[in-house]
């Protein structure tokens, strides 16, 4: 089944035979001296923007106004057939990629994922939109709460977060996975840290044998660099100027990001918008400039005739018969939130629907859903390693603030930012140093980013009250007194006061190498996550004191992530692995 020009997803006239190359409606030679061919220009010179609700689709290149929204590429549950060739769960990249290349291979494919569709302009921005999407779970630890294993929140909600004993993660859910709400940030591994004996031999012994594929996502996922011609941005203009303090300088440059720049279709032909510079991005964008999964991987996918359900949470997995006994494939057996099910939470996991998998499953639901379900369906007589659930990672994510430097920074997300006064997409710049250790797992980067503005109002609270904070010594009198002022500016004229502590403080995002010494085991049938020795304690010691040097050379307060406290001593991570 071929989407053909269907509703205009992409245009194509037939299947493509290569990708992403010839899924292009053209290339991007020029028959009109443009740049681009005529039936391409429709939005081409159109603003880039954020979107609001009423506009939230993305545009296509269909003549006929009536069909130039975006086409649901999810379907209804009633439409789901008894079996398929592979069923894919999840659909971030792991989901994503998986359910493309099978729909492309002539298989039948069976998307399924638990939370939900949605576009740009469909993002939640405000506290109390971002809030109902929460979905949390996990065992509860800090020291002023009974260590309890809660559930609570929206199972197909946009955010969740997984409490663990020793690290806290954060994933996203939705039609898209985690590309919905990451920061877009391209970066390939670092070779010596793939020379660790965690790796297996195949990648271990074949320096570069990653090369082609890293080659075969940028084809489709574009990433490119904040541009030198758009409007300087002053965060990272403020990294720049803290990796010369810190002798970094050559260490520091622009990160490749999935992130548009240009309006117009992207490899798999989907409209695109420019960035419109929001620091949105963690709360997922409105303004069509983020190359997720969604508009990429499964709308090619959808093009190939992939069927995908959402609010389908899957439980577990068992083999498949014949009535002769001969092995069938598997039965994955997934709960429905659709249609009000999910009011009825009590029965919703007893009540369960099942699809036959007649081929293959694909598990893409995140380092810890995918576990989560090995682990269920091994109870369920599922066969597997005894090593599943252990040994996983949270990737030596720290988060940290620079506070109240004496620069402009302006890394608070706004649904409308000023075009004169961009704030940036969440993270463009970073300070690489992972080469040369001796030990690899000392390497790590340094990012700057954005907070979205669902958390601005609490900014400033959270980093005042957090203690450990380290104010700059020698201040002279005239600083002490102009920080004091731009801290009653953001206290009283809010978070995006010009010349407020808040619209001055600089975020950290840090990503190393922790322990991997995390352990995923099942209580009360809910995922509980365990850190062991997260720490490093000494290597998170060492980059604090970096974090610091690096605000205490532009006057700010050094704070460490004000989350910390409040979720039981921890950190968050971003970045599960397993
Ligand atoms: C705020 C933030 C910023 C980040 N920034 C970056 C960055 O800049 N660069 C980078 O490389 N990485 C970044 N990451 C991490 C990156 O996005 C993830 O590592 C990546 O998306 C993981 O892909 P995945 O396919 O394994 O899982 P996911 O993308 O998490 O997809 C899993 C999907 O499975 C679904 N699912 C889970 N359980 C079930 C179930 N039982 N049944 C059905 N569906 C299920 C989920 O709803 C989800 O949609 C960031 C993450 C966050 C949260």
């Amino acid at each position: 089944m071929v989407m053909n020009g269907l509703n205009g997803l992409n245009g194509l006239n037939g299947r493509a035979e290569t990708w992403p190359a010839s899924a292009r409606p053209s290339s991007r030679g020029s028959s009109n001296g443009t740049g681009v061919t005529d039936h391409h220009t429709a939005h081409a010179y159109e603003a880039g923007g954020p979107r609001s609700r009423p506009f939230a689709h993305m545009r296509t290149w269909a003549d006929d106004p009536k069909v130039m929204a975006f086409p649901r590429i999810s379907k209804p549950m009633e439409l789901m057939k008894h079996a398929y060739d592979c069923v894919v769960i999840g659909s971030g990249y792991g989901g994503g990629v998986a359910a493309a290349r099978m729909a492309r291979a002539g298989k039948h494919v069976c998307v399924l994922e638990r939370g939900k569709e949605r576009w740009p302009g469909e993002f939640p921005t405000g506290t109390g939109d971002a809030l109902d999407q929460l979905h949390f779970s996990g065992q509860i630890v800090p020291p002023w709460l009974p260590k309890k294993v809660v559930h609570g929140g929206d199972p197909t909600g946009m955010y969740h977060l997984i409490f663990g004993n020793g690290q806290n993660a954060l994933v996203g859910n939705g039609l898209g996975g985690t590309s919905l709400i990451n920061a877009n940030v391209f970066l390939e591994a670092d070779e010596d840290a793939l020379q660790l004996e965690q790796w297996p031999d195949e990648i271990r012994n074949n320096k570069g044998c990653l090369r082609k594929y890293y080659d075969k996502a940028a084809e489709v996922l574009e990433p490119e660099e904040y541009p030198n011609d758009w409007p300087d941005i002053p965060k990272l203009e403020l990294l720049k100027r803290q990796a010369q303090y810190l002798n970094m300088s050559e260490k520091f440059s622009r990160v490749r990001q999935t992130t548009r720049f240009r309006n117009g279709p992207n490899s798999c032909g989907v409209e695109m918008s420019a960035s419109a510079s929001t620091g949105q991005d963690a709360t997922g964008l409105n303004d069509g400039s983020k190359t997720t999964t969604l508009v990429t991987y499964l709308a090619d996918a959808w093009n190939w005739g992939a069927d995908m359900f959402c609010q389908s949470e899957v439980r577990y997995i068992t083999e498949a018969f014949t009535k002769n006994g001969k092995k069938d494939g598997y039965i994955v057996y997934f709960a429905w939130h659709g249609g009000n099910r999910g009011h009825f939470k009590a029965n919703l996991h007893d009540d369960l629907m099942w699809v036959h998998a007649k081929e293959a499953v694909f598990l893409g639901a995140g380092a810890i859903g995918t576990t989560e379900i090995l682990l269920r369906s091994k109870q369920m007589g599922l066969k597997m390693s005894d090593k599943v659930g252990q040994n996983m990672s949270g990737n030596g994510d720290m988060l940290a603030f620079g506070y109240n430097t004496d620069y402009e920074v302006n890394a608070m997300g706004q649904r409308f930012p000023s075009p004169y006064h961009p704030i940036g997409p969440c993270i463009t710049g970073i300070i690489d140093n992972r080469k040369g250790h001796e030990n690899p797992l000392d390497g790590y980067v340094i990012e700057e980013g954005t907070i979205p503005e669902a958390l601005a109002p609490f900014m400033q609270a959270l980093l005042e009250l957090m203690p450990g904070s380290i104010e700059t010594a020698d201040e002279s009198l005239f600083d002490t007194v102009k920080a004091n002022l731009a801290r009653a500016g953001s206290f009283f004229l809010g978070p995006y006061f010009r010349k407020g502590a808040i619209e001055r403080t600089q975020v950290y995002l840090i990503m190393s190498h922790d322990s991997n010494q995390a352990y995923l085991t099942l209580k009360e049938d809910k995922p509980v996550l365990e850190f062991i020795g997260v720490g490093r304690s000494d290597h998170v010691k060492y980059l604090n004191r970096i974090l610091e040097k690096a605000t205490r050379a532009v006057g700010g307060t050094f704070v460490q992530n004000p989350f910390y406290s409040l979720l039981g001593q921890q950190q968050i991570t971003v970045h599960p692995i397993g």
